[in-house]
């Protein structure tokens, strides 16, 4: 029996606006940070969980998380993992709290810390990676972490069972690929950020070419001359016919129209779809979109979205209104693990495949596990996933990437436990003279211009 006793919350920035990595047309200059919280137990493990954001208001994340959490302490473990549909309804349940969601924004990204905190918990008292958790469960024990309330005109518990039993049969082959590092593809942003110099895209796109990757995203949206100049570039050190697939991503730059005119301009570079072209609350928009652009000249460009997209009822309507190609779920933006397994079974259902989002401090270390549950227990087919390379020397485990291939999560938990002195040193607004935050050096920062 492990008994939770209390948590802290930790505000961690990291100075990645320094060197723009993270930029793109919306995002200009991020400072990758986590809102981040222990729960800690009367027993020697610990649960850690994180949200992501890109700096300024990481604060506000970290106080929701403290409302948030008090509603787990004094339980047992085995009492809220016994029906996790049920726990997840109650963190859901405040009604003073539901009133700043309900299950959206700052509130449920302040969820997703505590919940995917519980299942970093569970997963180190059983000794298993979260992953293989879910693997290890019958369809209706999966079925039974979900809460399907305001879902059932999509998906019903039973329908759910019924899809995982279909894949069942073939699991434990599944599961031998996974130890093998061979569920779950990866593809690479790390080249493609709006702020990089045209030298730093050549070299590093040369250098994902020969790591082994086969896709391959960058940003756009800045100016169409520039866009169609770097494309070009990447085109060039990936080929047309060398089976190399080229993403696009505008981070919700543009309206609908203009989405369509401009990736109109870019067809001519053939990617497999565009992301956020636009707001990412806007369901019948990119439904809009991807019907403009299924019959370009140069063939059809698909749309991605959902790194923002607050929570299964809107994955639902996004599915339902057939306006993606790729659905692209977000580790803690959408509450959590329990939430994620609602909207692989969505995707499941609607026949869409899930490629999450990972472009972010912490989130590669989480969606290695939802890409591998995904694989093995879900859709039982090889989708693909981000792997961003930056900022994982900071965790005990960090994610990966082998062959073209994410390496498999063995240790238990939930992969996102950071090194203690990461912390100390990124903590915000920290201790002076043991956080970056209070040397000379992080003037530049918080004396410098808000980008806008
Ligand atoms: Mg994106």
């Amino acid at each position: 029996m492990v008994k939770i006793t209390s948590f802290v919350t930790r505000d961690v920035r990291f100075p990645t606006s320094l060197d723009k990595t993270g930029s793109d047309a919306m995002n200009a200059a991020g400072d990758y940070s986590s809102a981040y919280c222990i729960i800690k137990t009367d027993s020697e493990h610990e649960g850690h969980g994180m949200t992501f954001t890109i700096g300024r208001g990481n604060e506000i994340v970290c106080s929701a998380i403290g409302l948030v959490a008090p509603l787990v302490v004094g339980k047992d473990l085995d009492e809220i993992t016994a029906d996790w549909g049920k726990t997840w309804r109650y963190l859901v349940s405040d009604s003073q709290l539901r009133w700043i969601g309900p299950e959206k924004g700052v509130i449920h990204l302040a969820l997703g810390a505590v919940v995917n905190g519980l299942w970093d918990l569970w997963a180190k008292v059983l000794n298993k990676p979260v992953w293989r958790i879910v693997a290890d469960m019958t369809p209706e024990e999966v079925v039974r972490c979900i809460d399907f309330r305001y879902i059932t005109d999509a998906l019903t518990p039973e329908e759910a069972i019924a899809l995982l039993k279909e894949v069942e049969p073939t699991k434990q082959d599944r599961i031998k690929d996974a130890e093998q590092n061979k569920a779950v593809p990866a593809y690479t942003t790390s080249a493609g950020w709006l702020g990089y110099s045209e030298e730093k895209l050549k070299a590093l796109l040369a250098q994902s070419v020969k790591d082994g990757f086969k896709h391959f995203k960058l940003k756009v949206g800045g100016s169409l001359e520039d866009d169609k100049r770097r494309l070009a570039i990447a085109r060039e050190a990936i080929g047309y016919d060398k089976g190399n697939v080229l993403m696009v991503d505008a981070n919700q730059v543009w309206s609908v129209p203009e989405a369509i005119t401009y990736m109109n301009e870019l067809a001519q570079f053939k990617p497999w779809f565009i992301e956020e072209p636009t707001s990412p609350d806007d369901v019948l928009g990119h439904a809009a979109i991807r019907k403009a652009l299924s019959n370009t000249p140069y063939g059809p460009i698909g749309v991605a979205t959902g790194e923002m997209c607050q929570n299964r009822v809107m994955f639902k309507q996004f599915l339902q209104a057939g306006a993606l190609t790729v659905l692209q779920a977000d580790a803690c933006r959408v509450g959590g693990v329990n939430e994620c397994l609602a909207i692989l079974l969505l995707a499941r259902k609607f026949g869409v495949p899930i490629v999450p989002h990972s472009g972010g401090v912490g989130l590669p270390e989480y969606t290695q596990h939802l890409s591998t549950i995904d694989y093995v227990v879900v859709s039982g087919k090889r989708s693909l996933l981000e792997y961003v390379d930056h900022l994982h020397e900071h965790f005990e485990h960090p994610a990966s990437v082998k062959d073209g291939y994410i390496v498999t999560p063995t240790e238990p938990g939930y992969s996102v436990q950071m090194k203690p002195h990461s912390m100390d040193q990124y903590s915000f607004p920290g201790e002076a003279g043991k956080s970056w935050w209070t040397s000379e050096e992080a003037k530049i920062i918080l004396d410098g211009p808000r980008v806008v």
